[in-house]
């Protein structure tokens, strides 16, 4: 079994990349990606331990896109396989980097303003080299007390529409596809089911849309997707002749529900899937 989508301390992940890969070997998993959002520099790490534990290890980035979608929905885009050398890559993942540096410091002032104040300092510790996000502010809040766990922090504070809430830079969807394919990733859009759709005929308009773009695949087994709509996009994506994907969406400790492998419990992502996403990486770029 394979996991193709999970987050290092790097980003909003608690487990260092060597914790992850460690991990996947205690649960026989052969084939992981790692897929911080929006920043690659966990993968050498991540690269080496596979080396050490003998798991296949395959180097990719979550990005999130700017549109407009309805019912809160997101689009997030995954590169795997890219080239983390990539001079392209790096520039643009430093550019988004920085934006959600900035982003951050607006949160804070918003927070202290809301007599709930975290410092700086506070946050780049519990960050650490990693992409400062909402869930290490929310964190912070839980442990100074302000709130009793982090969904609250969400609630009460963070997420859209809550009186912290700062949108966050985001690349276009034609920009995100670029920057993906130009580093010889595949681009796989994540978690469709996500961009919230009232019908799966708009989804899939929105799909086609995607595909014309570039995009490579679909991740269509993903904890806690709905079966029919995992049936679903797997007939789409044969018709359109899409590669397929799936992963758990780990997180450790900060998503503790999510298990990684095995999602929320009934996830089993079959080997056969890598190799059909490694053949189509060859022929598109070797
Ligand atoms: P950011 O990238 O800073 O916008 O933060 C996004 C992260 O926050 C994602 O990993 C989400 O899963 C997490 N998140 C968003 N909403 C909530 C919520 N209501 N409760 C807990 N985590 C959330
Ligand atoms: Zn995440
Ligand atoms: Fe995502």
């Amino acid at each position: 079994m394979i996991d193709l989508q999970m987050h290092s301390n790097f980003s909003d992940g608690s487990d260092t990349p060597t914790a992850l890969v460690k991990k996947a070997r205690e649960l026989g998993l052969t084939t992981i990606a790692l897929t911080d959002h929006d920043t690659i520099d966990g993968i050498p790490e991540f690269i080496e331990a596979g080396k050490s534990y003998q798991v296949n290890t395959v180097p990719g980035v979550e990005i999130s896109v700017d549109t407009k979608l309805p019912n809160n929905g997101h689009m997030h885009i995954l590169g795997l396989f890219i080239d983390f050398n990539s001079k392209e890559l790096k520039d643009t993942l430093h550019f988004l980097l920085n934006e959600r540096n900035k982003r951050a410091n607006k949160i804070i002032q918003k927070l202290e303003q809301l007599n709930v104040p975290i410092t700086l300092e506070e946050l780049h510790a519990e960050a650490g080299e990693g992409a400062i996000g909402r869930p290490h502010i929310a964190k912070i809040m839980v442990r100074k007390g302000y709130v009793k766990d982090i969904s609250a922090a969400f609630e009460i504070y963070l997420k859209k529409g809550a009186p912290a809430y700062m949108d966050k830079v985001k690349l276009e969807e034609e920009d995100a596809l670029k920057m993906i394919k130009n580093a010889n990733g595949l681009a796989i859009l994540a978690h469709p089911h996500l961009m919230n759709y009232d019908t799966f005929e708009e989804a899939q308009d929105r799909i086609r849309s995607l595909v014309d773009l570039g995009l490579d695949g679909l991740e269509i087994f993903y904890s806690g997707m709905p079966q029919q709509y995992t049936n679903m996009l797997s007939k789409l994506a044969d018709w359109l002749d899409l590669a397929i994907s799936g992963g758990s969406d780990f997180h450790g400790d900060n998503k503790d529900k999510i298990k990684m492998g095995s999602g929320l419990g009934d996830l089993a992502i079959p080997d056969e899937l890598y190799y059909n996403l490694k053949e189509r990486w060859e022929k598109q770029y070797l």
